[in-house]
């Protein structure tokens, strides 16, 4: 069967999809996940129905679901702890994944798969749009250098930051990122440094634009906040971004001292609307996905 798409644009008939393609998350765990609910938000206001589901796929099923993805899906986004993992079995990767080393879209076209990361953009966006601020030039300090850290900060290295700088409990692998985005960013400044050298988490604290918190630490209800609050105090020049989506201990902190303070929210929904637009090729409404945000988790495959 044929059928013209435009006739004014397409002058040769195009064969229709008889499938409706279709897209899903998956992760381990995966239940929790708020993108079936703002991707199909996004689909449904594009004209294209509710593609759009869930998978928990464990680490050792992620060759064989590679292969399934290959034959029956159009897209697919990955979460923890899949991102490093696919980097390897994805046939082609962007120039941001690969240099992050790290992959949460999957674009699949006659059934080869391309891998690229949309968590830097989302990051870079939701700055933007939370604090109503350009990055050039600015000082970032993360407090994490974990999947997350590793998949924005040479992102942000690349919007013109003057420093990048990370607290992380482990300093060999804050080291090891700082490594990265000086590779790609020869003049990026970039100082490492543990939570406990209270010292030297003071001064960067001081002089950073933004503290973007990119641990785990605050997941859970009674999880202390990521940094202590002695770090903190009124008047300080520093935008707080937590990317944990829930209410935390250090967002707590940043409402008792008057610190602007922004949640996950706004980067889950940049990166996911980034890898809408790299399947479909139309930028998504932002207003329904973030409504679909905060629709009960369903769609389940
Ligand atoms: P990950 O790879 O497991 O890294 C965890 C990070 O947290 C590491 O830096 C780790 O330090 C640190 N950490 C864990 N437990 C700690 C503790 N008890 N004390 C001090 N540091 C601790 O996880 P990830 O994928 O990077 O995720 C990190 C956070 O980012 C999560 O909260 C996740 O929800 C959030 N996230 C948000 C979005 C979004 O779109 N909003 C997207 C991705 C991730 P070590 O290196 O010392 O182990």
């Amino acid at each position: 069967m044929f059928m013209y798409i435009n006739p004014k644009m397409v002058k040769f008939p195009v064969k229709s999809d008889k499938k409706m393609k279709k897209y899903m998350v998956i992760g381990d765990p995966v239940g929790h996940s708020r993108s079936p609910g703002m991707q199909n938000a996004a689909f449904e206001r594009a004209g294209l129905g509710r593609p759009y589901g869930i998978r928990h796929v464990v680490p050792d099923e992620l060759p064989e679901f590679f292969e399934y993805a290959r034959k029956n899906l159009a897209g697919v986004n990955l979460t923890v702890p899949h991102k490093q993992q696919a980097v390897l079995l994805a046939d082609e990767l962007t120039c941001r994944a690969e240099r992050c080393g790290s992959v949460n879209t999957l674009l699949i076209s006659d059934g080869r798969i391309l891998g690229d990361s949309t968590d830097g953009i989302g990051l870079e966006e939701a700055l933007k749009y939370c604090f109503d601020e350009e990055l050039t030039g600015k000082r970032i300090v993360f407090c994490g250098a974990g999947g997350a850290a590793r998949a924005t900060a040479v992102h942000l290295a690349g919007c013109g930051c003057r420093e990048i700088s990370f607290i992380n409990r482990t300093l060999n692998k804050a080291q090891e990122l700082a490594d990265l985005c000086r590779k790609y960013y020869p003049d990026l400044i970039s100082c490492c440094t543990v939570p406990g050298d209270e010292k030297s988490v003071a001064e960067l604290l001081e002089r950073a634009d933004f503290l973007v918190q990119a641990t785990s630490v605050g997941l859970k209800p009674d999880d202390p906040p990521a940094l202590a609050e002695k770090f903190f105090h009124p008047g300080m020049n520093l935008r707080i971004f937590d990317t944990i989506y829930h209410p935390t201990g250090l967002q707590k902190i940043a409402g008792k001292f008057n610190i602007p303070c922004a949640n996950g929210k706004e980067m889950l929904i940049r990166q996911g609307a980034a890898s809408f637009e790299l399947w479909t090729g139309i930028k998504p409404d932002l207003e329904a996905m973030r409504a679909g945000f905060e629709e009960e988790i369903t769609g389940r495959c």
